[in-house]
């Protein structure tokens, strides 16, 4: 069994993969950390089938399929997760690399829950400030990201 694209250290079958297979993801993070592998991995129907209805039409799914063609993705970091009922913000950066080009993907995104489906909403790109709500997380608790490692030695650095 391969890690998971995502980052989570865990085997791919026990974290994005039931996503990807049309399981509801468990929390806003888990279905960011599922879309980012759904780049990864060229799985563009997972993507557009977890836009909210909304934005769905607004999805150019060609841009998209030549975009996740030419970029050689690296590494996904949830810098913050927060939930609060039906509503989450995750906000992450993805590295990848294009022409040759170190890039990085820098977003605040909004997530709403559907019939117990977390859905993608709308993002704000290279956000300023500070978002309203911060996961609280001890030093030696686990890191929320799901590494496995304590959050001092994780996302908490
Ligand atoms: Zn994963
Ligand atoms: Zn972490």
């Amino acid at each position: 069994m391969s890690s998971c694209p995502c980052g989570s250290s865990r085997p791919f079958e026990e974290c994005c993969g039931p996503i990807l297979a049309g399981e509801p993801a468990p929390s806003a993070e888990a279905l960011m950390r599922s879309r980012y592998t759904a780049f990864v991995r060229h799985d563009l129907d997972h993507v557009e089938r977890t836009h909210a209805p909304e934005i769905r039409e607004d999805f150019n799914r060609a841009e998209a399929e030549r975009m996740v063609a030419e970029a050689e993705w690296q590494r996904l970091d949830i810098l913050r997760a927060s939930e609060e009922g039906d509503a989450g913000q995750v906000e992450f950066l993805i590295h990848f690399r294009r022409d040759g080009q170190e890039l990085r993907h820098h977003e605040r995104a909004s997530f709403r829950r559907e019939d117990g489906r977390w859905l993608y909403v709308s993002g704000e790109i290279n956000p300023k400030g500070e978002p309203r709500r911060v996961v609280k997380v001890g030093r030696n608790e686990p890191c929320p990201c799901g590494s496995g490692k304590k959050y001092k030695a994780c996302c908490g650095r």
